[in-house]
This record gives C-alpha cells, sequence and structure tokens, in this order.
C-alpha cells in the first residue's frame, strides 16, 4: 500500500521534498484489532505545527513516520466485537491506504445523519473548536458584532454561522472574492472583507460601525493587528490558530497589543479544542441539531486520490479551500 512519511523537517513553507511517498506493508489485524481502508484523509493547518520539531501541545511527527490525522474508514476486516467488516469509522489514523488498529482507537460514524465525510469537518473537530473557542470564550450576545478571521475555512465558516445562530452582526474576513461572497450570499454572514484586496483597517470600521465585541483569531499576523483599534469594552478575543505565521523561520513581530486589552479591559485567550474533550458529546449534539434544523451548513473542498494528499495539505496555506479541505481516497 502507498503512505506518506515525513522526511524532512520543513523550512519555511513545506515542500514536495519534505515528504516521501512510499511502499509499505499492509499487516494483519490481531485479536481487538480491525483492518481500515481509508476513505476520507483530513488535512489541516495544525499539521504544520506538528512537523516542527519541540515541545508543543501535542508530540512532533517522528522524521521518517508515517504522517497521521482525522481520517473516516471502512472496515474491511474485523477481529473486534465492536466493529463488523463495512462499519464506517473516524479516528486518528495514517496518512496511508489501509491502517490496522486497536478497535478503542476508532468510533463508528452514523451516516444517517450527515455523510460521513461530515464527521472531519461540521461534526468533527472544526466543528466543535468553532463551538468551544466561541461560546466558552468569545461569548457572544444578541445584537453583538462578531469578526471572524479565515473565515471561509472549515472553523471560520462554523464560527460566523454559530454567531448569528446567536442574534450576532458577523463579519468575516477571507482570501478571495467568491468566498466573501459565499459568506454573504449562502451562509448570511452581514458582511465579509477581501483582505488581498481591500485595506482591512478602513474595511473593518465600516462593516462594524458599533465596534467589534468578539474577534474570533484564526490567522494572526496583519488581519489581527487592524482588529484591536476597533474592540469594544469587555471584547473577548478567542485565539484559535494563527495560519499566517506557521511558515514563518522567524518570529513574527507586530504592533503590541497590550494597551489596546487594558483600554477596553478585553479578554484574549488562546484555546486547543482538546481542552473541552469531556464536552464534545454536548457540542456534537447541538452542531447536530443545527444541522438537521438547517441552521448550519457547511462546504467541503475535496481533493481525489490519495497521491494528491500533499497537494491538499500545501494548498492550505494558499487558501485553495472553501470550506474543510479533505482528501477522498475511496469509495465508501
Ligand atoms: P481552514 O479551512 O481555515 O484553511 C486554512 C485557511 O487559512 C485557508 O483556506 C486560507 O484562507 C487561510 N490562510 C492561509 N494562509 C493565510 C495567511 N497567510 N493569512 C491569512 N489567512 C491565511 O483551516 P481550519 O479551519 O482547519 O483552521 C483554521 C485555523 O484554526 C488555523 O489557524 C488552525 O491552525 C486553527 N485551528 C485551531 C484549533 C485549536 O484547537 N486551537 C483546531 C483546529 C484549527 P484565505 O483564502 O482566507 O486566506
Amino acid at each position: 500500500q502507498r503512505q506518506i512519511k515525513l522526511i524532512k523537517r520543513p523550512k519555511g513553507t513545506p515542500t514536495y521534498e519534505d515528504f516521501e511517498l512510499v511502499e509499505g506493508p499492509i499487516g494483519e489485524p490481531s485479536a481487538g484489532e480491525i483492518l481500515v481502508r481509508t476513505v476520507y484523509i483530513s488535512v489541516d493547518p495544525y499539521l504544520r505545527g506538528r512537523m516542527n520539531e519541540g515541545k508543543s501541545y501535542i508530540p512532533p511527527f517522528g522524521l521518517n513516520e508515517v504522517i497521521s490525522s482525522g481520517v473516516i474508514g471502512q472496515v474491511v476486516e474485523s477481529r473486534s466485537e465492536r466493529f463488523a467488516k463495512g462499519d464506517v469509522v473516524l479516528g486518528s489514523l495514517g496518512w496511508q491506504e489501509y491502517s490496522v488498529v486497536k478497535d478503542s482507537s476508532v468510533r463508528k460514524v452514523d451516516q444517517h445523519l450527515a455523510p460521513a465525510s461530515a464527521y472531519l469537518s461540521v461534526l468533527g473537530m472544526t466543528g466543535l473548536t468553532a463551538y468551544f473557542g466561541l461560546l466558552d470564550i468569545g461569548k457572544p450576545k444578541e445584537g453583538e458584532t462578531v469578526v471572524v478571521s479565515g473565515a471561509a475555512g472549515a472553523v471560520g465558516s462554523t464560527v460566523g454561522q454559530i454567531a448569528k445562530i446567536k442574534g450576532a452582526r458577523v463579519v468575516g474576513i477571507a482570501g478571495s472574492d467568491e468566498k466573501v461572497k459565499f459568506l454573504v450570499d449562502e451562509l448570511g454572514f452581514d458582511a465579509a472583507i477581501n483582505y488581498n484586496t481591500e485595506d482591512v483597517a478602513t474595511a473593518l470600521r465600516e462593516a462594524c460601525p458599533n465596534g467589534i465585541d468578539v474577534y474570533f483569531e484564526n490567522v494572526g499576523g496583519k488581519i489581527g493587528d487592524a482588529v484591536f483599534p476597533l474592540l469594544n469594552n469587555f471584547a473577548r478575543i478567542p485565539v484559535c490558530g494563527a495560519i499566517s505565521g506557521y511558515n514563518n523561520a522567524e518570529g513574527d513581530v507586530g504592533p503590541r497589543v497590550q494597551s489596546y486589552l487594558i483600554k477596553t479591559s478585553s479578554l484574549m485567550q488562546g484555546f486547543t479544542v482538546g481542552n473541552y474533550g469531556s464536552r464534545f458529546g454536548e457540542g456534537a449534539r447541538e452542531l447536530a441539531g443545527w444541522l438537521k434544523e438547517g441552521k448550519l451548513k457547511y462546504e467541503e473542498t475535496i481533493t481525489e486520490g490519495f497521491d494528491h494528499t500533499i497537494d491538499a495539505f500545501l494548498d492550505l496555506f494558499k487558501g485553495a479551500n472553501l470550506g474543510k479541505a479533505l482528501v477522498k481516497v475511496a469509495e465508501i
């Protein structure tokens, strides 16, 4: 079977030379294990951090090891009582066509509720990130203004819609006119800004006449900087991601934010979705409810073929995806 390994720690923006596509053994399941055929692979910005050495909230990938991420797969052979051949499962699995895993390391997904791929996006990690970051830290109230960056991506598009459900005015920041149109026309954002063609500070002042109460930070850098001068008193800033700096070889220095936080008594808090592990059930139920009621939409950008997994990952940093970026490896 084909597998993708990390063979070099990327310096700056990752390139194809940092990865290797190899042939490897499939393996046989022992008692309590299952053989899973990979169907969808989730490619995510946070994987870039795992390619660096050093301490973080999650250990780095080992060199010459198969990369792993969220995967939807189908059981093709079971030596477990918990799974039957044909079951569709979710787990953190390798970038390879088949995986032999312990039955306790994956869970079944309910395809009646939504197609399997949704468990890698709106009903999975990115949906839960949006849900807990926005509601637990951002705490938007009716009539408040919520700004979200990376707005047309997996997390950002869900954040904006949840904020709308909570009755906020929602302004998204994204990288193309197509994305801006999608946010306003399809997802019901009140306004959206193309940071590649507009002056973000000026556009934000226009789009947020009452200031900003919640800034859901997905990208950092200059876009984040433009938000601080517009914060209202007691604003909340869930810091979810800073993708604009993930490929910086050197540390990033921008305007200092302390004085803005002091002047407005604002709260800025970083988080990882893993902090909310004990409440995933609650989040997943609520997201599924909104999905069923038609209040929450989700979009996917699907790259076809295992061979294109690295392309799909590198595309994240070029903004090629609308909604969740996934690789489709096989049919269910
Ligand atoms: P997205 O679906 O949002 O994909 C990444 C997007 O980031 C691209 O489509 C692109 O959109 C944008 N982007 C890329 N480079 C830049 C740049 N230099 N400046 C501004 N925007 C850029 O990914 P996710 O929804 O999975 O993740 C969004 C953020 O949330 C990431 O920062 C990620 O690391 C973080 N995250 C954090 C988690 C946590 O637990 N804290 C969990 C999951 C994600 P565009 O065209 O608009 O530029």
